[in-house]
C-alpha cells in the first residue's frame, strides 16, 4: 500500500496506464544522399502509421460528431498529396531528416493559417500542431500516448502531469490519476477536483513500482494506493466506498439549504470554476454564486489568445447562467505552473515569484485591455465583477482602476451596453498587502484571500514542489495572523471578505475560519456539501472560542490540539 496526498475525493478501481510524455527531439543533422529514400519511408510509414491510430480512435468516438469531424479532417491532411510531396522534396532538396522536413512544413503550415483573418481556420491550428506531434512521434518510432484518446477504463500514473495535460484528460475513461509530483494547491490537484476525479499526488517514486495493467485501487479517502491488492482488500475497500457513496447522498439532502449555523449566524459558500463547464455542478451542489472564476483555462491548450469575441462569449455564457448570482471574473493569471506556449514566457529561474498573473498582464497591455473590454462587454447583468490576481502594492491597484476607467469611458463613448459601476477587487496572495491591508482595503470593492499563494509567499515555499511540501502548511500561526488581521481590518471599514484558496474546503479548519469571522468560503462545488454541513451541525459562539484559543497558540503542535 503507498500513500501520498490525496488531493480529489473518491475511490476507483482500474488497471494502472503508465504516462510517460518523451520530449520529441528532432534531428536536424544533414544526411548523405544515399540515405534520401531511407528517411522517405521512414516518412511513409509514420505517416501511414498516423493514419491508422486516427482512423482506430475515429471508431471508438463514433458517437461523437463532432470529434469524428475533426479526426476526418486530420486523416484527410494526412492523406493529401501536396503535403506529402512537400515533404519529400524538402527531404530530397535540403538533405534533411524526415522528422525536421515534416516538422518545418507542419510550422509553415501554421505560420500561413495565422496570416489569414478566418476565426475557423484560426482554430483548426491546433489539431495541425496535434497531428504533426503525433506524425513526428511516429516518424521517430516513440510511443504515441495521447491523455484525449485513451480506449480503455484506465488509472493514469505519472511522474507528473501539467493543468494543461490534466486538461485534455478523456474523463470517459480516465477513472483517476496519481502523480509523484503535486501537492494540495498545485494547479493539477485543482484542475482534478474541477473535473471530480479522485487523485493522490506526491506519490515519491510510484512510476517505479507500477506497470502498466496492474490493478490498483485508488483510495482518494483514505489516501491509499493499493497494487494487485488480493480479495479480502478488494472487498474492504468496496465497503469503503458504498459508505462514502452513501455519505455524498446524505449530504446532497441539504444542498439548497442556507450555510447557517444552530444560533443563527449566517456565511456565503460559493464556487471554484475553472471553465464554463463547471456551471454544472453549481446547482449540483447549491453553490451561492462564483467566487472565482480561473479564467487562464480559457487561454490554455491552443496555440494563440482568445480573442474578444471568444473571451466574450464565454463570460457572458457564465453571467447568464448564473442569474442574479455573483460572478468574480479574475483576470488571467498565467505564469508559475501554467504557461502558454504561444507567449514565449522566457524560462525563469524562480516562476513564481517571476512573470506571473497581473505582472504580465500589466506589461502585455493588449491582452489586458482584450480581457477587461471582453468582460466590460459581458457586464450588463450587473452580476459580473473584476478580480486582479497577485497584486503586492498600491501603485498597481491604483493603475489597474485607472487602466479600467479609461475602458469604460471608451465603451460608453462607442454606447455599448456595460455595466459602467462594475464592481473591482483584489486577491491577497502576496504579504506585501496583508500588511498594508488598513489602505489596500480603502482602494478596492471586496477582496478575496488567496491562501494557496499566501502561503507559499509567506513561507517561502513552492506549493508544487514535493522536496519542501512537509513544510507548506496553511496553519502556520503567521497565515492565521495574516487571515485575521485582513478580516478585522475589512469588517472595520465595512466590506466583506471572501477566502477562494484551498484552504477554505478544508474540513479541519471550517469553524476556525468562521470564528474568525470570514464571510464568504470559496471553493470546488463539490467540496460544498461537506463545509455547510459543519457549518450547519455547529454553533457559531463555539466556532469563536475555537478561534481566540488557536489564535493565541505558536506553535503547530498546540494549533492542530485546538482544531481537533
Ligand atoms: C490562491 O492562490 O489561493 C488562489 C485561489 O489562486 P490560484 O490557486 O489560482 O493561484
Ligand atoms: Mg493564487
Amino acid at each position: 500500500m503507498i500513500s501520498g496526498i490525496s488531493v480529489s475525493k473518491g475511490i476507483v478501481f482500474g488497471k494502472a496506464l503508465l504516462f510517460k510524455n518523451k520530449k520529441i527531439i528532432i534531428n536536424k543533422n544533414h544526411i548523405f544522399k544515399n540515405k534520401i529514400n531511407k528517411e522517405i519511408k521512414k516518412f511513409i510509414i509514420g505517416r501511414n502509421k498516423t493514419i491508422k491510430q486516427l482512423k482506430n480512435i475515429k471508431n471508438i468516438k463514433n458517437k461523437n460528431k463532432n470529434k469524428k469531424d475533426i479526426l476526418d479532417s486530420h486523416i484527410m491532411i494526412l492523406e493529401d498529396y501536396e503535403f506529402e510531396k512537400e515533404i519529400i522534396n524538402l527531404i530530397k532538396s535540403k538533405l534533411i531528416t524526415a522528422d525536421y522536413a515534416t516538422n518545418k512544413i507542419i510550422k509553415k503550415q501554421i505560420k500561413i493559417i495565422k496570416k489569414i483573418e478566418n476565426e475557423y481556420l484560426k482554430e483548426r491550428i491546433n489539431d495541425i500542431i496535434d497531428i504533426g506531434k503525433r506524425l513526428i512521434k511516429n516518424i521517430l518510432n516513440l510511443k504515441v500516448n495521447s491523455l484525449s484518446s485513451i480506449k480503455n477504463k484506465v488509472i493514469i500514473v505519472s511522474k507528473e502531469l501539467t493543468p494543461s495535460e490534466t486538461a485534455q484528460l478523456n474523463l470517459k475513461n480516465v477513472l483517476g490519476f496519481i502523480t509523484e509530483f503535486g501537492g494540495i494547491t498545485s494547479h493539477t490537484s485543482i484542475m482534478a477536483r474541477a473535473l471530480e476525479i479522485p487523485a493522490i499526488v506526491n506519490t515519491y517514486d510510484i512510476t517505479n513500482k507500477i506497470k502498466n495493467n496492474d490493478f490498483l485501487i485508488l483510495d482518494a479517502i483514505n489516501n491509499n494506493i493499493y497494487i494487485n491488492p488480493n480479495l479480502n482488500i478488494i472487498n474492504l475497500v468496496k465497503k469503503k466506498k458504498k459508505k462514502y457513496e452513501e455519505k455524498i447522498k446524505n449530504l446532497q439532502k441539504i444542498k439548497n439549504l442556507p450555510a447557517i449555523t444552530i444560533d443563527g449566524y449566517k456565511v456565503s459558500i460559493f464556487s471554484n470554476i475553472c471553465d464554463i463547464k463547471d456551471i454544472k455542478s453549481i446547482k449540483k451542489y447549491g453553490s451561492e454564486g462564483i467566487g472565482l472564476y480561473r479564467t487562464e483555462f480559457l487561454f490554455m491548450n491552443r496555440c494563440f489568445l482568445p480573442n474578444i469575441i471568444e473571451q466574450y462569449k464565454s463570460y457572458k455564457y457564465v453571467s447568464k447562467k448564473m442569474n442574479n448570482k455573483l460572478v468574480n471574473i479574475r483576470i488571467m493569471d498565467i505564469g508559475g505552473d501554467k504557461n502558454l506556449s504561444y507567449l514565449n514566457i522566457p524560462k525563469e529561474e524562480n516562476p513564481f515569484l517571476g512573470w506571473r498573473a497581473i505582472r504580465l498582464s500589466m506589461d502585455l497591455k493588449k491582452i489586458l485591455y482584450t480581457q477587461l473590454k471582453a468582460i466590460l462587454l459581458s457586464s450588463n447583468n450587473k452580476n459580473i465583477r473584476i478580480m486582479f490576481p497577485m497584486i503586492t502594492s498600491i501603485e498597481e491597484i491604483k493603475y489597474l482602476k485607472y487602466e479600467l476607467k479609461n475602458i469604460i469611458k471608451k465603451l460608453i463613448i462607442k454606447k455599448k451596453r456595460i455595466n459602467k459601476n462594475i464592481k473591482m477587487g483584489i486577491m491577497i496572495e502576496i504579504p506585501s498587502v496583508a500588511l498594508i491591508i488598513k489602505d489596500i482595503i480603502k482602494e478596492v470593492d471586496f477582496l478575496s484571500i488567496g491562501t494557496n499563494d499566501l502561503t507559499q509567499y509567506t513561507l517561502a515555499v513552492d506549493r508544487g514542489n514535493k522536496l519542501v511540501s512537509h513544510l507548506y502548511n496553511s496553519l502556520s500561526p503567521s497565515i492565521l495572523k495574516l487571515i485575521k488581521k485582513i478580516i478585522n481590518e475589512a469588517h472595520k471599514q465595512n466590506k466583506y471578505v471572501s477566502m477562494c484558496g484551498e484552504f477554505a474546503s478544508d474540513e479541519k479548519v471550517t469553524l476556525l475560519l468562521l470564528g474568525i469571522g470570514l464571510d464568504e468560503f470559496s471553493m470546488n462545488s463539490s467540496y460544498i456539501p461537506y463545509i455547510k454541513n459543519i457549518i450547519r451541525k455547529n454553533k457559531f459562539k463555539d466556532a469563536v472560542k475555537i478561534a481566540n484559543l488557536t489564535l493565541k497558540k505558536i506553535t503547530n503542535k498546540e494549533i492542530i490540539k485546538c482544531i481537533t
